[in-house]
């Protein structure tokens, strides 16, 4: 499951960016998939982080590092919450 919505994260971010590249105007679009991969790969590293069980939690763990790094993505580049209204916004919402 966690392979699975990785290579669908990357198979939109692919498209997104190749549509970058041939021009188009891509604001709801890109605020979607900052909002919707930072929560995927917090879902992804959530799941790795209990496979681990207790040293998943432990800061000498990378697993434990990729958490707190996901989570924060969340927040950075313009919180989740910002990405919802832009994207409301474009809907005309
Ligand atoms: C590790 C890290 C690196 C960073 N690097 C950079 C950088 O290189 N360059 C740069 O310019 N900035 C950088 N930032 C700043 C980052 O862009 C801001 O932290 C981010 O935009 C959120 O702003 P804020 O921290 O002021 O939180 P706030 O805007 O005060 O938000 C606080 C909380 O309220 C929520 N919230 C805010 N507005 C709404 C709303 N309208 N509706 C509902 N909820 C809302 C947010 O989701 C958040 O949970 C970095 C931040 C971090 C943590």
């Amino acid at each position: 499951m966690c392979a699975t919505q990785v290579e669908v994260g990357r198979a939109f971010l692919d498209k997104l960016v190749s549509e970058h590249i041939a021009g188009k105007f891509l604001v709801k679009e890109c605020s979607t998939a900052k909002m919707w991969q930072t929560e995927m790969a917090q879902e992804v590293v959530d799941t790795c982080l209990q496979f681990f069980g207790g040293y998943g939690y432990m800061l000498e763990y990378s697993v434990y590092r990729a958490f707190m790094d996901a989570r924060v993505a969340h927040i950075f580049a313009g919180a989740n919450e910002t990405m919802r209204i832009i994207v409301s916004k474009q809907m005309g919402l």
